[in-house]
């Protein structure tokens, strides 16, 4: 298993697909891009099948997250999915995705053994949604939102970003709306992973500031602990429940002592945390022809270095990493 010096054992592997977006959301990347992985240095879909059979045969992987960049631009996404469905045990499966083209794949998807999708959306407000990710693609995105559901895709649940004085008001229409759809809302804080190195503590839309703001208009019943498992969001009783809503609160209460997760990149690269300044190489041994076995080591002493925190409860300490969100696989 994936174990670490901290005794955690990471069973949830996240699987970049690609590092290339159809968006530009302000707090992941500049207007112009990045400066994209070429070709011969993504993993193909073979080698992706492989990884995640090594992950879940040998190293007791039980959960896999498909993510990016946009994964939905990875014209194989459907075969990779259905290939990793067939592995023996089957991962339970759930990609992340801006929903631009969901609508289109939902129910190929769904065929193929996908069982649940979150999707980002921070905003109801279609001139807001331009300024958030520099596109007009609000209306594909609600409707990739309804395929979800519509294709059984469920849980769907819907991240969103608050960024202050451009859509911290909505937290409460938010909530209303997700309840009116059917879908699960979790607020991820704002985190300093942003190409641009913009992030600023100070200027962060807080989990305490998103509460507060919730509390005005719906009563929020904190779920207990023991519910939460290794899940980064704390949940509250929305109105007594059954519905939820979420809080990832990576920088005011992290949550790093259950982390359970394991990173593998679009270029092959095993990170232990997602602030992780270091990574390794695993596509190198694998195109140099290591075993199955040979790999699986690789991986567990990829894993065994982990930290014990992201290190950003030391603001002056902390350094981001070099790879910012849409690189590493968020
Ligand atoms: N493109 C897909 C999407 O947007 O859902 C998948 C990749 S994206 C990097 C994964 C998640 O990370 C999204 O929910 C996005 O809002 C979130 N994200 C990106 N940059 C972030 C940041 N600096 N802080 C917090 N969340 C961020
Ligand atoms: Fe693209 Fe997702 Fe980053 Fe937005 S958050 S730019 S959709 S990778």
């Amino acid at each position: 298993m994936l174990l670490d010096t901290y005794g955690r054992i990471a069973t949830d592997l996240r699987v970049s697909l690609t590092d290339r977006c159809n968006l530009r959301c302000t707090y992941c990347m500049p207007e112009e891009g990045l400066q994209w992985l070429g070709k011969p240095d993504l993993l193909t879909d073979d080698e992706i099948v492989r990884m995640v059979r090594i992950a879940v045969t040998l190293l007791g992987v039980k959960d896999v997250r498909f993510t990016g960049g946009e994964p939905l631009l990875r014209p194989g996404v459907v075969g990779i999915v259905e290939r990793c469905a067939a592995l023996e045990p089957r991962p339970r499966m759930s990609l992340t995705t801006n929903g631009i083209g969901l609508a289109r794949t939902a129910a190929a998807l769904r065929d193929a053994g996908l069982n649940r999708v979150n999707v980002s959306l921070d905003t109801l407000r279609p001139d807001v949604f331009q300024t958030l990710t520099r596109r007009k693609r609000h209306d594909d995105v609600i409707r990739g939102l309804e395929a979800a559901r519509d294709a059984g895709l469920t849980p769907v649940k819907v991240n969103t970003v608050l960024m202050r004085g451009i859509n911290d008001d909505e937290a409460p229409e938010l909530l209303q709306w997700a309840l009116d759809h059917g879908y699960e809302l979790r607020f991820i804080e704002q985190m300093p992973l942003d190409a641009q190195h913009g992030w600023q503590r100070d200027d962060m839309v807080t989990a305490d500031e998103i509460l507060t703001s919730l509390g005005g208009r719906f009563t929020l019943t904190p779920e207990p602990d023991a519910a939460r498992g290794h899940a980064p969001a704390e949940r509250w009783l929305v109105d007594g429940g059954p519905a939820r809503v979420g809080v990832i609160a990576s920088v005011t209460r992290p949550f790093c002592r259950a982390c359970d997760r394991t990173r593998l990149t679009a270029d092959g690269q095993i990170r232990n945390c997602l602030f992780a300044r270091e990574e390794s190489d695993l596509r190198g041994p694998l195109r140099d022809g290591a075993g199955d076995e040979e790999m699986a080591e690789l991986w567990k002493k990829a894993m065994w270095g982990k930290k014990a925190g992201s290190g950003l409860d030391d603001p002056v300490a902390f350094q981001q990493p070099e790879r910012p969100m849409s690189a590493i696989g968020g």
